[in-house]
């Protein structure tokens, strides 16, 4: 990878705010930094929006409103899917990006260009698929008439986890559904929406439907847009504290919410289980963005009689696997996003080896600049271990065995989250049980990884309300209005 590339890329990107159609320093000409978490180094510096900045993008998308929400469906669809070709236009671009702020490597940040372009494909289709009703009430005294209206005015705030997808997931539906937005990027990797959204304004978004804050005042910048009366909806994607706090946020204006939080999702190997699948899943599901991901698997639940040969198994293609900065030829492994989910990752496997589990490869930091962990098998987990409870988010693999079903079942379940499990048997009638007993928005039944535009993706319990994507995912940015007419 040239350097020059880089640079090149860094520099291509807007630094400031994008409000009502412009391109804006931030009030006082504040800045934050952004690094890469595989050097440690400064790569950008961008606008950092302040209170009053974030309320003037509040302004711009209301104001926005009313014309956005009137533009014909097919007009709005054809939008997104300009936007669609410009990112595969852009694709090798965006992936770096990615990589360059968030450390995945190059060939995962490709493959979240391919899943996060896929919103703008879909919602550009769904859009006109909205529809409505009309028909005699069951008395017959009048006709029912029953329609779809846009939210209104939404704010979306994203995860550094996957920076485009995020972003693409509900900027998509809320543009088919005629709403505008206000998005706010993680502060840890907002180059990639910056980048994203120039492209959105090439395709032709007008003024103030999208805008941009980027900021390191993040709660009271949010909690200002929040509780503006224009507000109408708040979609988030992040951790389950911050996600119950502005819930509460939100109840003042009894706004629209979508939330996708957290996870702990098992993986569940049975006695009937395919290896050599189950095997694959685990590694896709364990270290797909270096395990950061909420759909990540966190418990391996694996039956006794398989769980050494299972563990021998992962161990080894974990041994085999390269650890280094994500533009590198073949690395696997990137840097975690920073110190803190480094220290993260060392304690959740200190507690525990302290509670009576063997680490079979890996187990430490990794010295020297940037920020990362080396992937790791933990065998036999004791019940109690913090590392079955938190969502680990590294690459760290934890087993526990079971011995019968009902085990199995309950020890899946023994979490307060519920977005997604896994599930590894050649046995039909065990799978369909799985399916009806397992407390998850999302299941992957002999598969390591479950997300597709397509699909409604969403948890249950802590991980969430509402679904993002699939034919669900436009209803969250629409509202329903019944009008009773008389018979004519
Ligand atoms: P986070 O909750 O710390 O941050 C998420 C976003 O919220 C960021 O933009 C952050 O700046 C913002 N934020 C933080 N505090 C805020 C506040 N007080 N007010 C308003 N905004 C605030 O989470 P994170 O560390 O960025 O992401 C990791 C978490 O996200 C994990 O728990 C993961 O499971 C979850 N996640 C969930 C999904 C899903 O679809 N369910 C997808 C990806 C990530």
């Amino acid at each position: 990878m040239s350097v020059s590339r880089e640079e090149e890329l860094l520099a291509s990107v807007p630094d400031g705010l994008y409000i009502a159609g412009q391109w804006r320093a931030a009030e006082g000409g504040k800045t934050l930094d952004v690094a890469d978490p595989a050097t440690g180094d400064v790569i950008r510096s961008i606008a950092d929006a302040s209170v009053a900045d974030g309320a003037a993008a509040m302004d711009a998308a209301a104001e926005s409103f009313p014309a956005w929400a009137a533009t014909p469906v097919r007009e709005r669809a054809e939008i997104l899917r300009r936007a669609f070709d410009l990112l595969q236009a852009r694709r090798e671009d965006i992936a770096l990006l990615m990589t360059l702020e968030m450390g995945k490597p190059l060939a995962e940040a490709r493959g979240e260009v391919a899943y996060g372009g896929e919103f703008l494909r879909w919602f550009s289709e769904e859009a006109a698929h909205v529809q409505g009703r009309y028909g005699a009430n069951p008395e017959g005294t009048g006709r029912m008439i029953v329609t779809q209206h846009p939210v209104g005015p939404c704010f979306l705030i994203t995860p550094w986890n996957f920076p485009l997808a995020m972003a693409t997931r509900k900027i998509a539906p809320a543009l088919a559904a005629g709403c505008t937005v206000v998005i706010k990027p993680a502060s840890l990797t907002p180059l990639t929406t910056l980048f994203f959204v120039k492209l959105l304004e090439e395709a032709g978004v007008p003024a103030g439907v999208v805008n941009v804050i980027t900021t390191s005042t993040t709660g009271p910048v949010s909690e200002r847009i929040i509780r503006d009366p224009r507000l109408r909806k708040l979609s988030f994607t992040g951790s389950t504290p911050v996600g119950q706090r502005l819930l509460q946020q939100a109840a003042e204006g009894v706004l629209r919410t979508s939330m996708e939080l957290g996870g702990n999702a098992p993986f569940v190997v049975f006695d009937d289980a395919d290896l050599d699948k189950a095997v694959e899943g685990a590694m896709q599901a364990k270290f797909r963005n270096i395990g950061q991901a909420c759909t990540a698997a966190n418990r391996f639940i694996v039956h006794r009689s398989v769980v050494e040969e299972f563990t021998r198994r992962v161990t080894e293609r974990v041994q085999g696997m390269r650890i280094g900065r994500g533009t590198e030829d073949g690395v696997q492994i990137g840097p975690l996003i920073d110190d803190r989910a480094v220290a993260k990752a060392t304690q959740l496997v200190g507690d525990a080896v302290q509670r009576g589990a063997t680490v079979t490869v890996g187990g430490a930091a990794v010295d020297g600049p940037g920020t990362f962990y080396q992937p790791t098998v933990v065998a036999d987990v004791q019940p109690g271990s913090e590392i079955l409870r938190e969502e680990i988010f590294g690459p760290v693999l934890a087993i526990v065995p079971f011995d019968t079903e009902d085990d199995a079942v309950r020890i899946a379940n023994d979490t307060e989250y519920g977005l997604v499990s896994y599930v590894f048997t050649e046995n039909l009638a065990r799978g369909q049980r799985m399916i009806e007993r397992l407390e998850t928005g999302m299941m992957g039944l002999n598969v390591g990884v479950v997300s597709n535009a397509a699909a409604p993706f969403g948890g249950w319990k802590l991980s969430g309300l509402g679904r993002e994507g699939g034919a669900e995912g436009i209803h969250e940015y629409l509202q329903t209005k019944y009008t009773l007419t008389a018979n004519p």
